[in-house]
């Protein structure tokens, strides 16, 4: 049922008065991509992602969706629709009723309302409870329906704004991996913002990373977490040591590469900070000599062979291949 398109953003500004929200941001989003919108609160995700549904207007430059410049057209009109968070359902409405409310809106007949919700049910397999209310659902099954909601007008592109933001962590995880299922059978994109790169990197195709209004890398994830452009993106994408060199430039080493030893004499003198065991892995901060905080990921197998304790004098080092150059 579902037809995909391309989408453009081009040279595309938000300005609210003195704030620029989103400074002049190129990006290319092809047909049946996963794409994930990451950055801190305030970097302009949710501008970009409502500029791109048509709830905000664009103050320069065009959004640009299969052939057609949209900045014009209405949000019903575009080819596109928002996900809103389950906690959106209207109370009182049944789950069919819920899901058949925006096509009433746009004066679909009641039989083809019908027809076309029970067919959005279908496909997040929520039929059999669309004479239920959303109250008698749980969080997960509402979450389902709210996707529903917003697939029942057949869009190109399907934008979530923080979707899983409301679930408990388990919940989190579980309709995450459903998302990504129904958007690879759908073929369509999804748009999703989201402020957890955990997130990101278990469900997009390709990473947006936004940063004061601007792009800061974009790329697929594995792409990003070997390869972060900047001391922004290592920070914010986390798991990476930066390490400033002489001559004011930095690089970034991953801490899982960072090797520790309490024999031997390669490497830079630490002092163990601090021991958190995670299970599959040991974290360990450190202090170098020369000042620097630093983390090292430990498998737990490695770390039992010879336990470190908080406070005692290691060597940290790392293979010259594992150093990553960020740019200026
Ligand atoms: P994010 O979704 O990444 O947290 P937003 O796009 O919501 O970021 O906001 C980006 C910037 O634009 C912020 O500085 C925010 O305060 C500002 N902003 C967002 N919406 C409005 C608005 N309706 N009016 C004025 N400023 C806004
Ligand atoms: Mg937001």
């Amino acid at each position: 049922m579902a037809r995909a398109a391309d989408l453009e953003l081009a040279s595309v500004t938000k300005r609210y008065g003195d704030t620029t929200a989103v400074d002049s941001i190129d990006l290319k989003i092809k047909a049946g991509t996963y794409c994930c919108l990451l950055g801190p609160s305030g970097c302009g995700k949710s501008s970009t992602l409502r500029m791109i549904a048509g709830h905000e207007s664009v103050s320069d430059g065009d959004i640009v969706l299969g052939p057609e410049v949209v900045n014009g057209l209405p949000p019903a009109k575009r080819g596109t629709a928002m996900m809103f968070q389950s906690y959106a359902l209207f109370p009182h409405l049944s789950v069919r009723n819920n899901v058949a409310f925006s096509l009433k809106m746009k004066g679909v007949s009641k039989v083809d309302r019908s027809i076309k919700a029970t067919d959005a049910l279908k496909l997040v397999d929520m039929e059999r409870y669309a004479e239920r209310l959303p109250s008698q659902l749980s969080g997960g099954q509402q979450q389902r329906v709210a996707l529903a909601r917003a697939l029942v007008t057949d869009p190109q592109i399907l934008l979530l704004d923080e979707p899983l933001s409301a679930l408990d962590p388990f919940l989190k995880i579980k309709v995450r991996a459903e998302l990504k299922r129904f958007q690879r059978e759908l073929g369509i994109s999804f748009i999703h913002v989201t402020h957890s790169q955990e997130e990101a990197m278990a469900l997009a195709d390709l990473i947006i990373i936004m940063n004061a209004g601007k792009i800061e890398q974009q790329g697929a994830p594995r792409e990003i977490f070997n390869a972060p452009a900047t001391e922004f993106v290592a920070r914010f994408i986390g798991g990476h040591n930066i390490i400033p060199e002489t001559g004011g430039r930095k690089v970034s080493v991953r801490a899982d590469r960072v090797k520790v030893s309490t024999d031997g004499e390669t490497g830079t003198g630490a002092v163990v900070r601090e021991v958190e065991y995670q299970g599959t892995v040991v974290y360990l901060s450190l202090a170098t000599d020369a000042g620097l905080e630093m983390t090292a990921i430990v498998p737990e197998r490695t770390f039992y062979e010879r336990p470190i304790e908080t406070g005692e004098s290691v060597r940290v080092h790392w293979d010259a291949s594992d150093v990553h150059e960020l740019a200026a």
